[in-house]
């Protein structure tokens, strides 16, 4: 069940997750919900503003496909800004190091058992200048909108910088400060892995992947509202 006490009250949580879940419904073009959010009156989200997702082809073989939870229940932001935003996340490492992440959004604090889980935060405890924590790959945190640095070729949404930035740590990689466009550079835009870099995350990557390797890459997000236990 959502904690009422951390996020508010519980009808104003309860709002919120009906909002939060017609938007991405009607963000991520699922007519029956669409229809249903139509018929609320609730305001409709055009899709096609957003432009068609990019699926980036993987140099590497096999794709890895890891469990990503995306936990918004405690997000400022709206759910139209998450659907670029997650998908670059996969491009940064699709292209580079062929791995995927196969998203479940949820509005819960239930983590997985297979994989890795984000809470995206408008702050971040205890310091409102972090962008990200790392503390497992099911205790992480990123910052709504982290403030970053320039990088010469940097990516487009730093909170997908960031989030890639995390699961990076989630795959065994240490920061490597050496350029700004490194993606383990601490509070850059940078997003880009180096061979070594490639090597170890792939490897990493092979204990928390799905088993089928079939797939090129990943789907796009699904949403899960549900309470209680984990569906993992
Ligand atoms: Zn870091």
């Amino acid at each position: 069940m959502v904690d009422c006490l951390r996020y508010g009250t519980c009808a104003r949580v309860m709002t919120r997750i009906v909002l939060l879940f017609f938007s991405f419904c009607s963000v991520l073009s699922f007519p029956c919900f669409r229809a249903a959010a139509e018929a609320q009156g609730w305001p409709r989200v055009e899709t096609a503003s957003l432009g068609d997702p990019v699926i980036p082809a993987s140099p590497l073989d096999p794709v890895y496909r890891l469990p990503l939870r995306i936990h918004l229940g405690g997000s400022g932001r709206s759910p139209a800004d998450f659907k670029v935003m997650l998908e670059e996340i996969n491009d940064i490492w699709l292209s580079q190091a062929g791995i995927c992440f196969e998203m479940q959004i949820v509005l819960d604090d239930d983590p997985l058992r297979q994989g890795m889980d984000i809470w995206f935060l408008p702050d971040l405890s205890g310091d409102s200048g972090l962008n990200g924590i790392y503390r497992d790959e099911h205790h992480i945190q990123v910052r709504d909108t982290p403030v970053l640095g320039p990088a010469p070729h940097p990516a487009h949404y730093p909170a997908a910088r960031t989030a890639a930035h995390e699961c990076g740590h989630g795959l065994s990689l240490r920061h490597r400060q050496d350029s700004d466009d490194n993606l383990m550079r601490s509070k850059t835009y940078g997003w880009q892995l180096n061979a070594r870099e490639v090597i170890v995350a792939r490897k990493a990557a092979v204990g928390k992947a799905l088993q089928d390797t079939t797939p090129r890459n990943c789907g796009e997000p699904t949403i899960s509202i549900h309470s209680g236990s984990s569906t993992n």
